[in-house]
């Protein structure tokens, strides 16, 4: 082990001893206990543990959202405050073991992604549209020629990923570098996700479909959205995937979330 490592150790060995000080505090505070050493709560943990002020306030005002959480409240002592407080009001008595599970296994950028993606559900744009009977001709079509069993929207994405990148279609080949980028060039090397902006980074494959037609290039966040049991509906095209609060059962996800680490 380097000294590096052996520094990261310990860190991560502080961090642990931390978050369960942490667990501690709010029965601590009820009680009154503190005020035999110190004036207030911050000043005690403090004056015992250099706990920074504003991550015991954090944990105080955490309490009253954990009262019948009882999964979460003791995750505190695992994977510390900051992480619970970004689910704390979102997960409910129901699904808050679901919520542990994702705070033990996701990135905290990703466990904040998803807890802004929660917490502002989008407002999907709708419009109906009336058809001439010329459009309505072409609609057919290219209905026919598309596949007769796609739905309206999966016609109209197609079309507009064509318009985006024509000339490029999904080959049955094996999974090569070169089909990686093809996938990443139809998306215009930004993340397949819906609403997000940002660069793909990963392609992802779930490779239920038999062919390579659900290839999807993903942001890294994104790509542990997909790993996570989050997304409802992942092999179909991004448009109908939904956000879902899911226990994590796929081998092959199990399998990436230990990879990740
Ligand atoms: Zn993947
Ligand atoms: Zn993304």
């Amino acid at each position: 082990m380097n000294l590096h490592q052996q520094f990261l150790q310990l860190a991560r060995q502080k961090n642990q001893i931390q978050y369960q000080l942490l667990q501690l505090l709010p029965e601590i505070y009820k009680s009154g206990i503190y005020k035999k050493y110190a004036n207030t709560i911050e000043g005690y943990a403090m004056r015992f543990a250099q706990l920074p002020e504003s991550t015991v306030r954090k944990r105080l005002n955490l309490e009253k959202h954990l009262t019948n959480k009882p999964a979460l409240r003791k995750a505190i002592a695992k994977v510390g405050v900051h992480k619970v407080a970004l689910v704390a009001r979102i997960a409910t008595p129901e699904n808050e073991e679901i919520f542990v599970e994702k705070l033990r296994t996701m990135s905290k950028p990703a466990v904040q992604q998803l807890s802004k993606e929660l917490r502002n559900k989008p407002n999907n744009k709708t419009f109906t549209l009336k058809l001439t009977p010329n459009l309505q001709n072409l609609w057919d079509q290219t209905k026919k020629k598309l596949g007769p069993d796609l739905t309206d929207e999966q016609i109209l994405e197609q079309l507009l990923i064509q318009q985006k990148s024509p000339g490029r279609t999904f080959t049955t080949k094996s999974l090569s570098q070169k089909q990686k980028q093809q996938t990443k060039e139809v998306y215009k090397n930004k993340c397949a996700y819906p609403r997000c902006r940002k660069e793909s980074e990963e392609v992802h494959h779930p490779g239920r479909n038999g062919d390579h037609s659900d290839l999807r290039p993903l942001c890294k966040i994104h790509h542990q959205f997909m790993h996570h049991g989050l997304v409802k509906n992942e092999t179909k095209q991004p448009h109908k995937w939904q956000l879902q609060i899911r226990k994590t059962t796929n081998q092959t996800d199990l399998l990436y979330q230990k990879y990740r680490k």
